[in-house]
């Protein structure tokens, strides 16, 4: 993106691509379709140790001026829900379009580029298996560290490192949660059951899907909660979001006092949930009436169904997270250009930044909206 908006307004430029192909997380991205923007997207969508820090470039740079790019190339796409954007056919669309446009303005992109060395030299100096390149600056796009068999690397925030930059310590963001205790457990035996909730921490909140998974937890609202959680901390899930009345379940003792719990509860959340958490919550209660229920029962079981305290073992780790949280600390960038407020000519952009969207094409956009912050100041 930032090497076709460069070249656009007249640059000599070249990608160096570490591996056989640019863009191979494009073409993994949303499930094969990218999420390529969010109409929706606010500062508020993505976590930074500085949170004005992604302001500037994402008001000059809107998931508008990305439809606009996108409708230029005819590629079909739809809103799945809360704004996402994906291709209608594939994420190839996006990346060929890319491709496209560094081609109509001559990018060269040189793939199985291994950099041996970056320095300062009258501009800077690329020594690589494919030759030197001089170059009066250098735009580091190196991405994450999910997803290790992509060929990622950590050269971005070693650049940094090297030059003087703090990178900010980095962890998996946007990953599915495992379990080792009766969690586990029960997560097994319920591994594909998906269902509405809203889950939650002291900072943030999601209303959105969770999946049980053979390992632990998954789902949209599991992976948005992911990057705000730290190893140790516990995660609420309201398994009933819409529930509000202090008193349904026992208002239950009074309609239907003969059902068994599990039956109106079985009316309202998955059979083969309410069944597992029997086993765990009022396992010598399974056969009894609920009119044999205790009010203060019932509300302790009310309580746990609307605010289910699970502490995970951890998570699945870079091996299948979306992003990457924390990175080249924000505090050493101009917002507006994303170059290094100490380096001329030394440009960070994407998500080796410490700039990291939640889910839902927001990664995209502020990898498209800091290309184009860096490619107007070059
Ligand atoms: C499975 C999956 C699905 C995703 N789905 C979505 C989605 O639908 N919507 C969304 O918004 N976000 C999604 N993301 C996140 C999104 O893909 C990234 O945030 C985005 O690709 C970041 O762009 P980037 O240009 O900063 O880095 P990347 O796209 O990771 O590109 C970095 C490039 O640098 C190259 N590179 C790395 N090291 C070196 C080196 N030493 N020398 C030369 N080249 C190097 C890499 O090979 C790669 O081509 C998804 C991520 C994953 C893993």
């Amino acid at each position: 993106m930032c090497a076709a908006l460069a070249a656009r307004r007249g640059k000599r430029v070249a990608v160096l691509e570490r591996t056989s192909k640019v863009g191979k997380k494009i073409l993994m991205s949303g499930g094969g379709r990218c999420n390529f923007t969010n109409m929706y997207t606010e500062p508020d969508n993505y976590i930074s140790a500085n949170p004005h820090f992604c302001k500037s470039a994402l008001s000059r740079y809107t998931p508008w001026d990305f439809i606009g790019l996108v409708c230029q190339y005819d590629i079909p796409y739809h809103e799945k829900k809360l704004g996402q954007l994906f291709c209608d056919n594939s994420a190839k669309d996006i990346l060929d379009m890319l491709l496209a446009e560094c081609a109509q303005f001559g990018v060269d992109v040189h793939t199985y580029c291994e950099i041996h060395s970056l320095q300062e030299n009258n501009g800077f100096r690329i020594d690589s298996n494919r030759g030197t390149y001089c170059a009066e600056a250098v735009v580091i796009a190196t991405g994450g560290l999910s997803i290790p068999t992509m060929g990622v690397t950590p050269y971005g925030y070693e650049v940094a490192v090297q030059f003087g930059l703090s990178v900010l310590p980095t962890r998996a963001g946007l990953v599915p949660f495992v379990f080792t205790d009766a969690i586990k457990t029960l997560c097994n035996e319920l591994s594909g059951v998906s269902l509405d909730t809203l889950t939650s921490n002291q900072q943030a909140a999601f209303r959105e899907n969770i999946l049980f998974t053979h390992r632990g937890l998954s789902g949209p609202a599991i992976l948005q909660i992911s990057s705000y959680w730290l190893q140790g901390e516990t995660v609420d899930i309201n398994l009933l979001p819409d529930e509000s009345a202090d008193d349904w379940l026992t208002q239950y003792k009074i309609s239907d006092p003969k059902s068994l719990l599990k039956t109106v509860l079985g009316q309202r959340l998955p059979k083969k949930l309410v069944a597992e958490l029997e086993k765990q919550w009022w396992p010598q209660d399974a056969r009894k009436p609920l009119a044999e229920f205790s009010n203060q029962q019932l509300l302790q079981i009310q309580k746990q169904l609307q605010g289910w305290a699970l502490k995970p073992a951890g998570t699945e780790g870079y091996r299948t997270a979306e992003v990457t949280l924390g990175g080249v600390d924000t505090d050493e960038l101009s917002s507006k250009s994303m170059e290094s407020k100490n380096k001329s000519g030394l440009y960070f952009i994407g998500e080796v930044v410490d700039v990291t969207g939640h889910l839902g094409g927001f990664n995209f956009q502020w990898a498209w909206a800091s290309a184009y912050a860096a490619a107007m100041d070059l």
